[in-house]
């Protein structure tokens, strides 16, 4: 443990014992990270201390100021928030997964980004179709909810850190090529590793859909991290989702992972908006000849025999990439690239139903 954590744990006991803050909460410090004189920690928090710490959040964060070295703190508090009275227990049925879904205020629809397995392209996707939503007018949210490597902060190209509202429990979004966002790695540092268990997770994510103050969306889209676990649980179980897009390449193993993606959105009861294949055969820049490095179409025929929509295919193409790593999606130009990432986007409001107001 750093010195410097030990004294802001000893701090948090000190205000305890003289009375300024409601509960000791040295216990409960995780992750703490300091570096360039920015302070990350997390408080993972039992469900009983909710209250208590939205009051207490200002003297923590006042504590962690005066620690030597830091010019910003940020303190992130996570817990799952207690059920205000004991479930009804209802004999003979199944539990709803359904029930005590919230939608978030102002915003139309979310639609989550998922895949089975990682380095398929989702990132760069969903970056891809926010700043093409956007481009047709639409007014668009990305929440990057990838805790294991948020990625959207490089691709969409900020870095700044989110400020509070007037609330001070608010975090207000950041704004890039027409899209509203927030992503985890912006409140905790990008190259940040953070292992955190489900309950903390669970936190996290339902503060970045209520703390941020999104405003009104039409969609917003969630950038999920790869796999099936307590992230997309958490957003299945704590809102409402309209759909998930999952992505894969065309490979057979990417496909079987892809399955399992699929197979967890309809146990939550997630409509499967449609499948993606992405890199889906590689043009060569110098002579135009396609070569289907990771095969093609395994997705559309995968997608024919679940019965589910066929969204389409993006080549791999190196500009797609090349503008990813810079921070302008490839979408905001005009080129092969882009119209593809276009037509994906005709499709996602058409099958999401967009165009309407719900
Ligand atoms: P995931 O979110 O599934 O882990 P990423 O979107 O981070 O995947 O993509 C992994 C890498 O592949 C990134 O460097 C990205 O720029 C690159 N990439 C993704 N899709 C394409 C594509 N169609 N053409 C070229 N490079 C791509």
């Amino acid at each position: 443990m750093s010195d410097q954590e030990t004294l802001f744990k000893r701090g948090l006991t000190r205000l305890f014992e003289s009375g300024e803050l409601k509960v000791d909460y040295a216990g409960f410090v995780r992750a703490f990270k300091l570096q360039d004189g920015r302070l990350s920690a997390v408080l993972d928090l039992s469900p009983n201390m909710v209250d208590a710490a939205s009051a207490d959040q200002p003297i923590i964060k006042a504590l962690a100021g005066t620690l030597d070295g830091v010019t910003d703190a940020s303190i992130v508090m996570t817990a799952e928030r207690a059920a205000a009275e004991p479930p009804k227990l209802k004999i003979g049925r199944h539990s709803d997964p359904a029930a005590n879904r919230a939608p978030v205020p102002g915003v139309d629809r979310i639609i989550l980004v998922g895949s089975g397995k990682g380095g398929v392209g989702k990132s760069t996707l969903t970056s891809n179709l926010a700043v093409a939503l956007a481009g047709q007018g639409l007014r668009v949210g990305l929440l990057d909810a990838d805790i294991y490597g948020p990625s959207q902060p490089r691709m969409m190209g900020v870095s700044e850190r989110p400020k509070a509202g007037e609330d001070p429990n608010s975090i207000l979004p950041l704004f890039a090529h027409g899209v509203t966002m927030m992503s985890i790695g912006l409140m905790l540092g990008e190259s940040e590793a953070v292992v955190w268990r489900g309950p903390m997770l669970m936190g996290a994510i339902q503060q970045m859909l209520t703390q941020v103050v999104w405003g009104e969306l039409d969609v917003l889209l969630v950038d999920l991290p790869p796999g099936t676990g307590d992230v997309q649980l958490s957003l299945a179980q704590k809102t409402v989702v309209n759909g998930a897009i999952v992505v894969s390449t065309p490979q057979d193993v990417a496909l079987l992972d892809a399955r399992k993606a699929l197979n967890m959105f309809e146990k939550t009861s997630i409509p499967v908006l449609g499948l993606v294949e992405n890199m889906s055969g590689f043009i060569c820049p110098k002579c135009g000849e396609v070569s289907d490095i990771f095969g093609t179409g395994g997705v559309k025929a995968e997608a024919e025999k679940l019965k589910l929509p066929y969204l389409g295919a993006l080549p791999i193409d190196i500009s797609i990439r090349i503008a990813g790593d810079g921070g302008r999606p490839v979408a905001l130009g005009d080129g092969a690239a882009a119209q593809a990432f276009s037509a994906l986007a005709d499709r996602v409001v058409e099958l999401a139903k967009l165009d309407q107001s719900s």
